[in-house]
């Protein structure tokens, strides 16, 4: 390791500095550490400029604002998880931050770092998409909004330009009768990479016929998918074990996942189903719940 430069701006301004002065691709925001960290142990980077953006006021806080709730990107889950109202809201979104490695790593990781970390099985992407969440990105030009869904482009990379960072996430608040779930299957018990994760979000109206929905699948393709033709198996039922079949096997048809050491191609395919059934009916099931 040649010698390495750490900096903590207190400021977006200063990162952004910090970050458009460094030579291309020299520099690495720093969050919790958990992904970073690993990867310089290991060689995988070495960074000769850490940006450690946890001073930064806007990167810590977690509240509605303008109605959405609005996170900064460097608040570790621990704390997310503990905010008010985040459960009732976004079941789906805190099922998927409380099952982030332990509760040791919660103590330090973000949902930043596990966006901007664009690994395909990262567990918060696929109920960030299904909320409608948006990424505010700071950089040299300014502010930007950019969906979620949009934001990583393949494994290991994203949208953000020289000089730029995730500032937050914008979450917007439910519509009533609105939920979402979040279920992920992993070799063994906890502490583990996603084979599959499944999100979805559902609205009903008060017949309880679905009338918007969303599915996303983690794990089965360089990045997380959006499945419209599951979506659409949904809307317009009443969340019957028919829909709930038919989405699931748009669910198989729409993955392109790998073979590896934690599922072949064909397991994740049915997993897939699976968990998309399932998490469609406990999203259902908390929707009807909702005024
Ligand atoms: C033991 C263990 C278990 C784990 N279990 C899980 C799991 O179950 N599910 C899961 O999804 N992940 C898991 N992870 C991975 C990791 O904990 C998460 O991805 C975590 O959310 C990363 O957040 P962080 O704040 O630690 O990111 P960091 O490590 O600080 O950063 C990760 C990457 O994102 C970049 N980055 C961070 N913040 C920003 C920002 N604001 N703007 C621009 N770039 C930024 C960094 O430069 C780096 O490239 C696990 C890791 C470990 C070590």
């Amino acid at each position: 390791m040649e010698s390495m430069h750490y900096e903590s701006p207190a400021t977006v301004a200063e990162a952004v500095r910090l970050l458009s002065d460094a030579p291309p691709g020299s520099a690495r925001v720093l969050a919790g550490g958990t992904d970073l960290l690993v990867q310089m142990r290991i060689g995988r980077i070495d960074p000769a400029l850490i940006v450690d953006v946890k001073r930064i006021p806007e990167t810590r806080g977690v509240a509605v604002r303008d109605g959405a709730l609005v996170i900064g990107a460097s608040l570790e889950t621990m704390t997310l998880r503990r905010a008010p109202d985040l459960e009732k809201n976004f079941p789906g979104l805190a099922e998927a931050a409380a099952l982030i490695g332990s509760d040791q790593i919660q103590g330090r990781a973000s949902l930043g770092g596990n966006l901007c970390n664009a690994s395909p099985a990262a567990d918060t992407v696929p109920a960030l998409i299904v909320l409608g969440a948006q990424a505010e990105i700071a950089g040299p030009e300014g502010t930007r909004r950019v969906p979620v869904a949009e934001f990583v482009t393949g494994p290991g990379s994203t949208v953000l330009g020289r000089g730029e960072f995730l500032v937050s996430l914008h979450v917007p608040l439910p519509a009533p009768r609105s939920a979402d779930a979040y279920l992920r299957l992993i070799p063994r018990t906890e502490m583990d990479i996603a084979v599959v994760g499944s999100a979805v979000s559902v609205t009903l109206d008060a017949g309880g016929t679905c009338t918007a929905a969303r599915v996303v699948l983690g794990a089965v393709a360089p990045t997380a998918i959006e499945v419209p033709e599951a979506a659409a198996a949904l809307i317009g039922s009443t969340l019957d074990d028919a829909a709930l079949g038919r989405a699931g096997q748009a669910a198989t048809a729409a993955c392109n996942p790998i073979n590896d050491m934690r599922g072949t191609v064909e397991y994740r395919r049915k997993v897939a189903a699976v968990l998309t059934r399932r998490a469609a009916a406990k999203a259902a099931e908390r929707a009807a719940g909702r005024n």
